[in-house]
């Protein structure tokens, strides 16, 4: 039930928001209060076929506009995320619960990929072959799809739909976001920054919803690529859904999933350096992060040294109200996610792994009712327990002790996620070897977090990436185009009567 003096959260369809035209709707939480902060309308099929046909009759226009005038609205899209930097990263906060200047940073990642994206003239630029033989030359277009759709995870509720609405939008496709239920003011406060930067309607759609609009979204024929970002089971679920449709034009899909992300620290790593690492990329954004780090593996004699130093940082880690600066880490999403977190972190304690922080029961003063945990830290966790085996997406870091790096390989290989991964060490061999042996797809040596730049690519490997093409840079602007080869030569060329045989060049 709706309270009349809570907000409700609405869909931006055609240009302008829209109010939700079904009966339902789910409760918006600031995490830090763990107040009802707003409700969003979960659209019906009726409401996801209306954006669809919105985003379907602008699209044969906006792919008919001039690349460089698709780049120039990105551009003033990018001045106005700047003017509105703040303003994005207090509603991520405000929902999402992660400290402001880790949103505001959050901001800026996906900043980056608005900054690519106004390259588009270059990027759909393609080869050409002068005279391949008989007066014919041979050239490339990469064509857009039409309606593309992004449903997006709640952890980053401005990054990642930037990983996907700049790259569509600016190679001529037309997009619908379909944003995390839990977090999704910020999906309307971009569509308002597109539209003021003059974005023609219909070409960015916001549809708020659960899975009935996954649902719709999937089966529409109209929709011709889904990109999606979340846990695992859901992205093989909508790369199986989106793969097996069928027609004339079968649907492009890409789906990243979940992770359990490795830091290997190595006998020769700095530890104080390894440390820090490891506090900052286990225990930041409270551990809700795919490239979060969750497992430290502690080679041969380095074990003790780095949980003695590790254990101190842990407990003394400030955790409170993400708008307060002096918080380093915020609530978790939701009480529901709180209390999963929790029960992973007794099923390490039953299994036997040795809990040396318990993060639990932390009360913040003044936000009784936020959904706050401390960092926890376990040591001494075997491949076989739950807490190592799956992802706990929260502020726990698991220690796993091996004897050397082959050890530390086949414990990564193994898994089966494969999104990122890190290696603290002084050997410029011992990298290499790393690098090149390890099975995961985006890799940093003494760096923790990996996250490629927006002319690289992102994504993972194994179970954490469905798929062939991985998001943005490049490989964004092949997601989103269809190639084409053209051969073409005119009639002083051609020479006289019909030709039986395979063509070759003459
Ligand atoms: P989630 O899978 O629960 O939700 C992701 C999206 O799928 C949301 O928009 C949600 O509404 C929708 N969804 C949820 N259940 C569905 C269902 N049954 N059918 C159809 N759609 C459904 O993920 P989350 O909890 O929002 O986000 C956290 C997860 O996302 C973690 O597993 C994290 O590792 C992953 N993630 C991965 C990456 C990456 O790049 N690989 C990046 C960010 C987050």
């Amino acid at each position: 039930m709706e309270s009349q003096s809570i907000p409700l959260i609405e869909h931006f369809i055609n240009g302008r928001k829209v109010a939700s035209s079904s009966s339902r709707s789910q409760e918006v939480f600031n995490p830090a209060t763990g107040e009802v902060s707003a409700y969003v309308g979960l659209a019906n099929e009726e409401q996801v076929h209306t954006a669809v046909a919105a985003a379907q009759a602008v699209a044969p226009a906006w792919a008919e506009t001039a690349p460089l005038k698709r780049a120039r609205v990105l551009f003033k899209f990018k001045e106005l995320m700047e003017k509105h930097h703040d303003a994005l990263a207090a509603a991520i906060t405000r929902e999402h619960g992660k400290v402001f200047s880790d949103a505001k940073g959050e901001v800026v990642r996906g900043l980056e990929i608005v900054e690519f994206a106004c390259a588009a003239p270059q990027l759909l630029k393609t080869q050409f072959s002068d005279n391949i033989g008989g007066g014919i030359d041979n050239w490339q277009l990469r064509q857009p799809l039409g309606v593309t759709v992004g449903i997006t995870p709640f952890n980053f509720p401005v990054m990642v739909p930037l990983w996907m609405a700049p790259m569509a939008i600016v190679t001529g496709n037309t997009f619908i976001l379909k944003p995390s239920e839990r977090d999704p003011s910020p999906s309307l406060m971009l569509a308002e920054l597109f539209n003021e930067a003059g974005l023609p309607d219909g070409v960015f759609n916001v549809v708020q919803g659960d899975k009935t609009a996954v649902d719709a979204l999937l089966q529409h024929p109209d929709v011709k690529a889904v990109s999606f970002v979340g846990s695992t089971p859901i992205a093989e679920y909508i790369y199986a859904e989106g793969s097996k449709r069928k027609g004339t034009y079968p649907m492009r899909v890409q789906a990243l999933g979940g992770a359990k992300n490795h830091l290997v620290v190595m006998p020769d790593a700095d530890l104080d350096q390894a440390v820090d690492a490891l506090v900052g990329a286990a225990y930041g954004s409270a551990g809700e992060r795919c490239m979060a780090i969750s497992v430290a593996v502690a080679v041969g004699n380095v074990a003790d040294r780095l949980v003695d130093a590790l254990a101190p940082r842990v407990k003394a880690l400030k955790v409170g109200n993400g708008m307060q600066a002096e918080n380093e880490m915020g609530p978790v999403v939701s009480s529901a996610h709180k209390a999963k977190i929790e029960a992973y972190i007794e099923e390490g304690v039953q299994a036997g792994a040795r809990l040396l922080v318990d993060g639990r029961g932390l009360r913040v003063p003044g936000h009784e009712k936020g959904f706050f945990l401390g960092g926890s830290l376990f040591d001494c966790v075997m491949p076989a327990m739950k807490i190592y085996r799956e992802e706990i997406f929260g502020p726990v870091l698991c220690v796993v002790r091996v004897d050397d790096l082959a050890q530390a390989v086949d414990l990564i290989n193994a898994h089966e996620y494969g999104n990122g991964v890190s290696l603290f060490t002084s050997d410029g061999h011992t990298a290499r070897e790393f690098s090149r042996q390890v099975q995961v797809g985006m890799v940093g040596i003494n760096v923790p977090i990996p996250v490629p730049m927006a002319w690289h690519s992102f994504g993972g490997w194994k179970r954490s990436l469905f798929g062939d093409t991985h998001a943005y840079g490049e490989e964004g602007v092949r997601f989103y185009t269809r190639y084409k080869s053209i051969m073409q030569r005119w009639p002083e060329s051609i020479a006289k009567g019909a030709e039986f045989t395979m063509p070759v060049a003459k």
